[in-house]
């Protein structure tokens, strides 16, 4: 490793409701949320390291990851532990390719749950056993899923000391490939079957965050996208993508299929500290509160309406108070910044038959999304180009690919592996009480 000349900042994090003391990265991990409920948010957005930019493309993923992340942990991870950490991190490809003349897809599905989830669950997961060893208290990590999180959560944590995880999914909401990634690790991984939606999954994930009972008998914390330890390394990424991005003189436009906003909040934030991308696209399913309230500046939060790109299925986005606060809450300048667009599943189905048969370019039902969002905001500027993110491997929702491209969808070896494993979970109904009574009993579980 070389020498890094950042001055070693302490960061502090407030809570968004500001109720609650100020705390570092550190806490601000552990805790998930704020004692007040609020939101996380880092008391300055920290300039970029002058060494990145003119370095973009000679600097290692790990190094960028590193001189990016290490402002936010502000000193409570020594560096070259952070280090090795971001390494791991981002050990897998993150490859830019070109779709269209006007169009090229970031792939964010080439770690080992297939889905842009992995970057923020390795590093936090790495964090956190980090922190647990430093603690030597056990940490329990409860997370709501409407697909990915869980899978990608349980591969992080797997078999890290001091840690237990408890993931609630939405039964029959969750793809073959999911629900496998997520009930088959067992160890210190458990998974409880909702008999309700990704809405009530995370009501009761929030609830028990509330709870005093729970607050004292365990330390518990989230791995949901509130958690800073998940958001923050997302941005790195967007900083890859600006690494391949052919004209770095005309920065791209980057659309980003959307549903509780933690990924598309992690490139703003990336972009407020100096990266440069010309505009965000928010790509939304029928789930389409935002670009609702960019278009009507009315914030109505609803219940989750199920579609095919069902991690994106979300009602009430927990992470869009992160993005007004980036703002100022100046609604005028996030508007200039950032444009909505929701797309039906009919057209999310059309634009995977149509970019498969015109550039045999195989979308997974979200990149299909902020494909066609891409496409839709093209038409108002034909002159830029764009970046969408490929936020999972199409082989996540075979039924819905085949049946529209009339093949099968090849099984990466890596999921192959994983369809034959049985599947352990819990079915209960979303009924905040039996979940507590559940986490009180895990120290007695085998
Ligand atoms: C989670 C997920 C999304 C939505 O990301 P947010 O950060 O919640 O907006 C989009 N696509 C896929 C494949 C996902 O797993």
């Amino acid at each position: 490793m070389k020498p890094f000349n950042a001055k070693n900042v302490k960061m502090k994090y407030y809570s968004l409701n500001k109720q609650s003391p100020e705390v570092s990265f550190r806490e601000a991990a552990i805790n998930g949320q704020a004692p007040d409920k609020g939101l996380y948010f880092p008391e300055r957005i920290p300039e970029l390291d002058p060494e990145i930019l003119p370095n973009i493309t000679r600097f290692s993923e790990a190094e960028i990851g590193f001189r990016v992340l290490r402002p936010y942990v502000g000193g409570t991870i020594p560096d070259e532990t952070l280090y090795r950490i971001v390494e791991q991190t981002v050990n897998f490809p993150f490859p830019l390719v070109q779709v269209t003349p006007d169009i090229y897809a970031l792939e964010l599905f080439h770690g080992p749950t297939l889905a842009f989830k992995d970057v923020g669950a390795r590093f936090m997961s790495r964090c956190l056993g980090y922190f647990a060893r430093e603690n030597n208290r056990k940490i329990t990590v409860l997370v709501a899923t409407s697909g990915d999180t869980g899978g990608a959560v349980a591969d992080g944590f797997y078999n890290v000391p001091g840690i237990e995880v408890v993931i609630l999914y939405p039964s029959g909401r969750v793809s073959p490939v999911q629900e496998k990634q997520l009930t088959t690790h067992g160890g210190n991984i458990r998974a409880l079957e909702v008999n309700g939606n990704f809405d009530d999954c995370q009501q009761i994930v929030k609830q028990a965050f509330a709870d005093a009972d729970l607050q004292k008998s365990l330390f518990l914390t989230s791995a949901n996208s509130i958690n800073v330890a998940r958001w923050l390394p997302q941005q790195l990424y967007y900083f890859f993508a600006y690494r391949q991005w052919p004209d770095k003189e005309v920065p791209p436009v980057i659309s980003v299929p959307s549903g509780n906003f933690g990924n598309i909040c992690s490139g703003i934030l990336a972009n407020a500290s100096g990266l440069p991308i010309k505009h965000f696209i928010a790509a939304c399913n029928a789930n389409d509160v935002v670009p609702r309230f960019l278009q009507t500046g009315f914030y109505s939060p609803a219940n989750a309406i199920p579609t095919i790109s069902n991690a994106m299925d979300v009602g009430n986005p927990s992470n869009f108070v992160r993005i007004l606060e980036i703002f100022r809450n100046d609604i005028d300048d996030l508007k200039h910044q950032l444009s909505g667009y929701t797309i039906d599943d009919d057209t999310t189905r059309e634009t995977i038959r149509s970019v498969y048969r015109k550039y045999n370019y195989l979308l997974d039902p979200h990149g299909a999304v902020g494909f066609k969002a891409l496409e839709n905001y093209q038409e108002q500027y034909p002159e830029r180009k764009g970046i969408v993110l490929e936020t999972a491997h199409p082989v996540k929702f075979p039924g819905e690919i085949e049946a529209i491209t009339g093949k099968p969808v090849e099984i990466p070896a890596s999921v192959a592996g994983i369809m034959n494993r049985k599947k352990q979970s819990t079915l209960i109904e979303p009924s905040f009480n039996d979940v507590k009574e559940y986490l009180l009993g895990i120290d007695s579980m085998p």
